[in-house]
């Protein structure tokens, strides 16, 4: 493919990294440019540094409060306006604000678009994409006929590499908000928000817990390793024991911890699309059929509730006391 720039814009700083990276790689030599959106911030310039060591070439640093009032369309404006007539390849995050931005972008742009990506490649004949499909169960390899195009990529499927620092030249750009949408209200998560994308350590629980308060002995044996709580939905949509950004899975949260230990979670498939990528999966369920069964690396039947507080009792008096 000949010479072409790649435009790159995530909600996260971690999540900028990855594709910044990732677009560097791209071809052979790296494309002509690769250019970062940074959403303004007091840490703006070092981030941009950071952001030259991991690939870019250009940062852009957008002020702008479409990012927090989750404002896709002004996004995607601004975004068609940088692509103008060069034909860019526009890398995403495959969240769900990533993909509506997404959509809306490659509307304007008349454009292809490709989510859930794991993989991407440049040749002759176009950009061939690798997507998760049916719930994280298959792959599905595709190829995207032109450029301008759009792909929007899993959180977390690549390893940022960083190289050595060149400078590049930063830019900036006030994005007016146009939206059709009015924000009414915005309310903070709660004090105990996390980012469970970035945890090392997850504890979920499911809906083998009996009742909220029994929330106290996972919040116990999470807190014995420095594990993050995460939940299958039902616990956090249907039930409201714990909030939204705990909830992980097809719909909710796509995570990659080193351990994973899912408590009383049965391992429909729509949960392990979202766990899936867990490095050492350890589950605790009564029923050793449970489908979580097939996707763990260590199974332990029994009760959850005299497994989890032996099982921290142990960690506690490293492993006399259980
Ligand atoms: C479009 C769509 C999207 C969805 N997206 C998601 C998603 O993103 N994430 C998600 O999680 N789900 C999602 N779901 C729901 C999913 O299909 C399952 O219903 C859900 O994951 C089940 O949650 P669970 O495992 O906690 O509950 P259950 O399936 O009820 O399983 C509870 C488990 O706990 C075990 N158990 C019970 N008591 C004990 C005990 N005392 N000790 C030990 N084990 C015990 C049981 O053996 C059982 O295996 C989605 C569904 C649809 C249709």
């Amino acid at each position: 493919m000949s010479e072409f720039s790649v435009i790159c814009f995530a909600e996260s700083k971690s999540q900028l990294l990855e594709l910044a990276s990732y677009a560097s790689k791209l071809s052979q030599g790296g494309p002509a440019q690769v250019i970062a959106i940074l959403p303004a911030g007091t840490q703006a310039a070092s981030e941009a540094e950071e952001l030259f060591s991991y690939g870019a070439t250009k940062v852009n640093v957008l002020e702008t409060d479409c990012v927090t009032k989750a404002h896709a369309d002004c996004l995607a404006n601004h975004l068609s306006i940088l692509a103008g007539p060069s034909q860019p390849l526009i890398l995403l995050s495959s969240t769900k604000f990533g993909k509506e931005v997404g959509a809306r972008l490659a509307q304007k742009l008349d454009a292809p678009l490709a989510t859930e990506c794991r993989a991407l490649n440049l040749t002759e004949e176009g950009v061939v994409v690798e997507r998760m499909v049916f719930s994280g169960n298959g792959i599905s390899k595709e190829r995207l006929l032109r450029l301008p195009a759009v792909v929007a990529i899993q959180p977390g499927a690549f390893t940022p590499e960083r190289k050595n620092a060149v400078a590049g030249s930063v830019s900036s750009s006030k994005l007016e908000c146009a939206s059709k949408l009015i924000t009414k209200e915005i309310k903070p998560k709660g004090t105990g928000s996390v980012k469970l994308e970035n945890a090392e350590r997850i504890v979920a629980i499911g809906r083998g817990l009996q009742k909220k308060e029994d929330l106290a002995i996972i919040n116990e044996l999470a807190g014995s390793i420095g594990a993050a709580v995460g939940c299958s939905r039902p616990v956090a949509a249907d039930l409201g024991w714990l909030p939204d950004d705990r909830w992980i899975g097809l719909s909710g949260h796509k995570v990659s911890p080193k351990l994973y230990i899912a408590i009383g979670i049965s391992g429909q498939v729509q949960h392990i699309a979202g766990m899936r990528d867990s490095k050492v999966v350890v589950a605790i369920n009564k029923d050793s059929g449970a489908p979580i069964a097939q996707n763990s690396d260590y199974l332990v039947v029994g009760d959850l509730y005299v497994i989890v507080p032996a099982l921290t009792k142990a960690i506690r008096t490293g492993g006399s006391g259980a």
